[in-house]
């Protein structure tokens, strides 16, 4: 079981925009375009300077436990998915990786759906979890070919 720490985002459609547009928690929906990924909105009773506090604390600790980090040895893009999973994720295509597991060294395969641009800008990284030892690592992904 992999559990990731983070913050809840109101998107639009969904009730907890609704929400937080009731509660004046988004007061308004072009600013609210304008930083959809850059805000971090408080949507609970607690004064924002507490809630601020609060996440500062989470965040600190969620880092002290942060896990060790791999780099994929190989990685090609999965060109015999079936169309489906090529076509309906968006920007996100399924490639097979290979990555040496930082805590026991045993060399891993993973599949995962990663995005194009993060591809294109090396910068594409996933969690997972070593299928030898069972623990945890994030993997940061090279393009390659085997
Ligand atoms: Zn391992």
């Amino acid at each position: 079981m992999h559990v990731n720490v983070g913050t809840v985002h109101p998107y639009p459609g969904s009730s907890l925009f609704e929400y937080c547009l009731n509660k004046g928690k988004i007061p308004d929906k072009l600013a609210y375009y304008n930083s959809i990924d850059q805000v971090c909105y408080n949507m609970t009773s607690l004064p924002d300077e507490e809630f601020s506090r609060l996440m500062s604390h989470i965040t600190a600790t969620v880092n002290s436990c942060a896990v060790p980090m791999a780099v994929t040895v190989a990685s090609r893009q999965d060109t015999a998915a079936f169309s489906g999973e090529t076509v309906h994720n968006g920007n996100r295509k399924p490639w097979e990786l290979w990555f040496v597991c930082p805590h026991c060294s045993e060399r891993v395969y993973a599949r995962e759906l990663l995005g194009e641009e993060e591809m294109a800008h090396n910068c594409a990284s996933f969690v997972t979890g070593c299928p030898v030892c069972h623990l945890r690592s994030v993997v940061r992904v090279i393009p390659s070919v085997t």
